[in-house]
């Protein structure tokens, strides 16, 4: 069985990839929005670290929606906090999805996982 990869805002995806485990496992799918405003008020710095840190990390960030095409700019907070980022690392996969795109395709993926 296929472990989840959850999707989580950039900003905490990018925590995600650098081994920050405590995150990953409180951005468990269906909480992860909610999880994201609520440390979004307490970790403004979280994507200053991110990039200050690990800028090999956001290379691997794709530079626009994977379905809508619609250019992401990585250095737009807001951007990086509403954007969301699906991580799949054992096969080095990066899904970005816009803000308005996620939506459509988190509620499709809750229709299939319902049935
Ligand atoms: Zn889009």
């Amino acid at each position: 069985m296929m472990a989840p990869h959850p999707a989580a805002p950039v900003a905490l995806a990018l925590r995600g990839i650098f081994k920050l485990s405590s995150f990953k496992r409180k951005l468990k799918r269906k909480a992860s929005i909610k999880t994201a405003k609520y440390l979004k008020k307490n970790m403004n710095t979280i994507i200053q670290d991110a990039v200050n840190a690990k800028l090999s990390g956001l290379k691997k960030i794709p530079d626009k929606c994977d379905l809508c095409d619609l250019a992401f700019d990585k250095s737009s907070r807001e951007q990086v906090f509403s954007w969301m980022l699906k991580v799949d690392e054992d096969r080095d996969v990066y899904n970005l999805f816009c803000p308005a795109c996620y939506s459509k395709y988190y509620d499709q993926e809750e229709e299939v996982n319902n049935v």
